[in-house]
């Protein structure tokens, strides 16, 4: 297995596609003692901090009193099937909550967590968030229910029966960079802006969702083109990354710039402007420390982890 450096992704569990679809065996994987559950409540997992923080498994045994509440396979480990469970409409549930088990944020304590441990709540998170806003057929408007493990919901209505299967909303993140004219690598200058509502200082990639009917390539270009009126040549992939806010795929790249020309639009962005590489090495260095005049995002976010990786500092 390839192990990831890029957060949310790089979980260990087998996603165990092939028997989702086979009820008995999952029946028997709901009733196994050693299956173990991940409790969410408002979309927050559970979370054990006693000696550092670490998803809260629930065993089997505590968890078949939940056996009303949504559930859903993650996958396995070792032969071990890991559930997540959405537990909010178990009143009193919060009660579960202690000194050293606490329901938390997915961004708030991701960062505290192993990779694969950030990765399985990037998959739980994502999917429970789907399962409470589609509970309707968006064919016909009558109730759905989950199918496959949690993987697909079908509609209720006998006359319809649509399925539907959870989405994925791709977003390009890119770093605009302008070569350098002589072909010094070192001297190319590099592209990043700010939104109003970004913390002070920090500089990051552009971004923006990508629409219907449009490659990466064309999704970077125009949204280097309308943000900052930049026009761009080669895009090059650099990585990608699952963001569980709610359920985006980030799809971080590099594009030429063709100019230095740049038109901001004010709408989107406050600023945004070329820095020489090492300025962004600094903000780079910097992206944890509040205090600094310029940084970039933290080290959860791919913006972080494509510009580590341009400056070969991975
Ligand atoms: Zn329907």
């Amino acid at each position: 297995m390839v192990s990831s450096t890029i957060p949310f992704s790089g979980s260990l569990l087998d996603r165990a596609g092939n028997h989702r679809r086979d009820g008995a065996w999952l029946k028997a994987q709901l009733g196994a003692e050693t299956s173990r559950f991940l409790l969410l409540h408002e979309l927050k997992p559970l979370i054990a901090l006693e000696g550092g923080a670490r998803l809260a498994w629930f065993p089997q045994r505590y968890a078949a009193a939940l056996a009303d509440c949504p559930t859903l396979l993650l996958g396995l480990e070792n032969g071990v099937a890991h559930f997540a469970i959405d537990v909010d409409a178990v009143p009193g549930i919060e009660g579960l909550a202690d000194e050293q088990n606490k329901f938390i944020d997915v961004r708030s304590i991701a960062p505290q967590l192993s990779l694969p441990e950030a990765a399985i709540l990037a998959q739980a998170r994502s999917m429970t968030d789907w399962h409470r806003r589609h509970r309707f057929c968006a064919q016909c408007g009558a109730p759905s229910n989950a199918e496959d493990a949690g993987y697909s919901r079908r509609c209720s209505n006998d006359a319809c029966k649509a399925q539907h299967f959870p989405r994925t909303d791709p977003v390009v993140i890119m770093l605009g960079v302008l070569p350098d004219a002589g072909g010094d690598r070192q001297a190319d200058r590099i592209l990043l802006g700010r939104q109003r509502q970004f913390l002070p200082g920090v500089y990051s990639a552009l971004a923006g969702f990508m629409e219907p009917g449009e490659s990466i390539e064309e999704a970077v270009r125009r949204e280097l083109a309308e943000e900052a009126g930049l026009a761009t040549g080669e895009v090059r992939y650099i990585a990608s990354q699952p963001w569980p806010f709610p359920s985006s795929l980030m799809i971080g790249c590099v594009a030429d710039a063709t100019s230095d020309a740049l038109t901001v639009d004010q709408h989107e962005l406050e600023d945004a402007r070329w820095f020489r590489r090492d300025e962004v090495t600094t903000m780079l260095r910097a992206s944890t420390d509040m205090n600094a005049p310029l940084r970039l995002p933290p080290p959860l976010s791919l913006a972080h982890q494509i510009t580590k990786r341009y400056l070969g500092m991975d």
